[in-house]
């Protein structure tokens, strides 16, 4: 059944207001009549069995059938941080680790940063980056739209760590200390109710300095390998979350 995110503002009683491209792509690509039934979402806290009741221009009306349990989110909330990848790399990683279950993205610049991040060009790509999101939200059957931040500067980034309860650093270079390792002692002890925040930090094709190994690590992120295998900077995340999530028994199965 199609799924639709709309503002909490849109949210009525009875009744939900569905515009935009949204209402084109009722009328137009799914050729919405009345009676249709939909399931519509804000995103945050509210969820309902819709039945369209009106399609007007720019506007599709639908009344409220039955509101529907929020039960597609994994309690493990992941942020990927991401150090800005070239071309539209960052745009598979935004839809993938959307699918397999982030809420939110972290874009950043770091030393071996190779694309050249025109900040004119800041509002058009988040917003491309936004619609990667929503519609990838949809498609998964997720009840909240991931958030994709504006570009972190190194400082930045590393000063947001105090914000996760844990932050893995992936190092390609880290001999030690496995994901695995780090993640599944933190994961078993977390008391089962209580949403664990996690931070996958994610270099560039050309992978992080020792140094910015160090600098994540003394603010708080523990460095990680992913194996024995070097996988492409637009792997890696989805690889980290899909083990978190997998560990912490949120990818289906006891
Ligand atoms: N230029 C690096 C090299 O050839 O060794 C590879 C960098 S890799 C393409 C891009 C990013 O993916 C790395 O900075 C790291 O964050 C992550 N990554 C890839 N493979 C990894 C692994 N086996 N262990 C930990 N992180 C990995």
């Amino acid at each position: 059944m199609q799924r639709y995110f709309v503002a909490p503002e849109q949210f009525g009683t009875d009744q939900v207001s569905i515009g935009g491209e949204d209402a084109r792509h009722i009328a137009k690509v799914m050729r919405g009549k009345a009676g249709d039934k939909l399931i519509v979402s804000d995103g945050v806290s509210r969820e309902a069995l819709v039945e369209i009741a009106l399609i007007e221009i720019g506007e599709v009306v639908v009344n409220i059938l039955e509101p529907l349990e929020m039960t597609h989110e994994p309690r493990i909330k992941i942020t990927v941080a991401q150090s800005l990848p070239k071309g539209d790399k960052l745009e598979t990683v935004i839809q993938k680790c959307t699918e397999i279950g982030a809420v939110a993205f972290a874009p950043f610049l770091s030393e071996r940063t190779i694309v050249q991040y025109d900040e004119r060009k800041e509002s058009k790509r988040l917003e491309r980056w936004r619609k990667i999101t929503k519609e990838a939200a949809e498609q998964a059957h997720r009840n909240i739209v991931p958030a994709v931040l504006s570009p972190l500067s190194w400082k930045q980034l590393l000063q947001s760590f105090s914000g996760y309860d844990a932050v893995y650093f992936c190092y390609e270079k880290e001999e030690g200390l496995q994901l695995r390792s780090a993640a599944a002692p933190w994961l078993s002890a977390l008391p089962p109710e209580s949403a664990g925040k996690v931070m996958i930090v994610v270099g560039p094709e050309g992978g992080f300095s020792p140094e910015e190994c160090r600098a994540a690590e003394e603010a708080g992120a523990v460095s990680v390998g992913l194996g024995s295998r070097i996988l492409r900077c637009e792997t890696a995340g989805m690889v980290a979350a899909a083990c978190i999530l997998y560990e912490s028994g949120e990818m289906g199965g006891a």
